[in-house]
């Protein structure tokens, strides 16, 4: 019997077997993982029988939501991380090295187009480039790439990346390739489809999806062959080699670097991912219309949304995701004042996140696009009147009309 996506993440704790029959792995809250033979300790820590020994390497509730992740990414394995930030911090701190080249997507998550300036400063090459074309990829690529980095759709312009490209570019150079899924989230879209070695996803955003717990994930799909990975260090090199990736993902960036999910927190995301499938339906299907109402509204002059025929990638996402995402952006016309839109919004909050149940929108060239000066956003496409929506599950008509009024007060 094969069930469905959501049928399994609500079953996923009880199939296992949880004591008492509960229905949800317990909130474990303990640090230390106590054991009746030194033995038995010894072996969890040398890997050869599974256990916890110290709550920051992970602990029973965030094992039951790795496994959820896994279920939900179709992959082999995954570790969950405080952050989205951590999550990414800990793929790329563990597993480059100085004098390795690293090709990533110019369009990317603003702290992660950060976190690279710091790869790069401790030695790494990082080359930046246009990821809706995979021959912008390959002529990145040289003889020390380790690793091609992308988005799915990227944040706040909507650009979606040449995946299935980048993919077979990846598998044919054996260079590995992680997907930061957090746009799509793996209900959209399984970057395992398009043979990523690693996926990244912030459990902050559509996975928990209610704006009130912060996490991260880094899942490995199996379709990277680690035994051809040079930087894979002699003590995580134990077993057969399709773990030793995560293995060193685990090890350095857990247990070393240490930003490590609670108890508290997996329990917080697993219950909000039992309706993921629900909320996206929903959210997308917002999302598409009220993109659809807001590009034929005078005043608008350009709306950024995958689910658009006008949107130059409109194809690809149609072929490659379930829907077209909760994310849009768009501009007014000159006249108009940005902040007087905004402000005039009642429902829409006006707010920095993103994949939550609520609709948020946010003047990008005024917040998260600041701190790079104009020069830089011109150079990103990134309009001065740009507004990004992240689309919530509000009924579509309340979302409608604060728009129209809005609008209206700015006319
Ligand atoms: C938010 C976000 C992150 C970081 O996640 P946090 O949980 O906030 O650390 C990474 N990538 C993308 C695409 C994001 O939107």
């Amino acid at each position: 019997m094969t069930l469905g996506l959501t049928t399994r993440l609500l079953h996923a704790d009880h199939f296992k077997g949880v004591e008492h029959g509960a229905t949800h792995e317990p909130t474990h809250t303990a640090v230390a993982f106590g054991y009746e033979s030194a033995r038995d300790l010894a072996a969890v820590f040398q890997g050869d029988r599974s256990g916890h020994v110290y709550g920051r390497q992970g602990n029973p509730t965030s094992a039951a939501l790795e496994r959820k992740v896994s279920m939900l990414e179709g992959g082999t394995g995954t570790v969950t991380f405080a952050t989205g930030m951590g999550a990414i911090a800990a793929v790329l701190l563990s597993l480059l090295r100085r004098g390795d080249h690293l090709v990533a997507s110019r369009f990317l998550f603003g702290n992660t187009s950060s976190l690279l300036q710091t790869i790069e400063s401790l030695g790494c090459e990082v080359t930046l480039v246009d990821a809706t074309e995979s021959g912008a990829v390959a002529a990145a690529i040289g003889p020390h790439t380790r690793m091609v980095f992308t988005e799915t759709v990227a944040n706040p312009r909507t650009q979606v990346a040449d995946l299935a490209g980048i993919g077979r570019l990846c598998a044919e150079r054996g260079i590995l390739f992680v997907v930061d899924n957090t746009m799509t989230t793996p209900y959209l879209f399984q970057p395992a489809a398009v043979d990523a070695g690693l996926v990244v996803n912030s459990l902050t955003k559509s996975i928990s999806g209610h704006g009130n717990v912060l996490g991260g994930a880094v899942t490995d799909t199996g379709r990277f062959d680690w035994s051809r990975y040079p930087n894979i260090l002699p003590p995580y090199r134990k077993g057969p080699a399709a773990g030793w990736g995560l293995l060193q993902v685990r090890k350095k960036g857990l247990r070393d670097m240490g930003a490590t999910l609670s108890g508290e927190a997996a329990h917080r995301i697993s219950t909000g991912a039992e309706t993921l499938a629900l909320r996206m339906d929903r959210a997308c299907d917002n999302a598409l219309r009220l993109a659809t109402w807001l590009s034929a509204q005078p005043g608008v002059v350009q709306v950024h949304y995958p689910g658009l025929e006008a949107h130059p990638q409109h194809a690809r996402a149609r072929e490659l995701f379930r829907q077209f995402g909760a994310l849009m952006s768009f501009e007014l016309e000159d006249r108009r004042d940005p902040f007087a839109f905004l402000d005039a919004l009642k429902v829409v909050i006006k707010s920095s996140h993103l994949g939550d149940n609520r609709t948020l929108a946010i003047p990008v060239a005024h917040t998260i696009f600041f701190e790079m000066g104009r020069e830089r956003r011109e150079a990103m496409g990134i309009a001065e009147s740009l507004i990004r929506l992240s689309i919530g599950i509000e009924d579509y008509a309340d979302l409608q009309d604060d728009f129209a009024v809005a609008l209206a007060a700015t006319a």
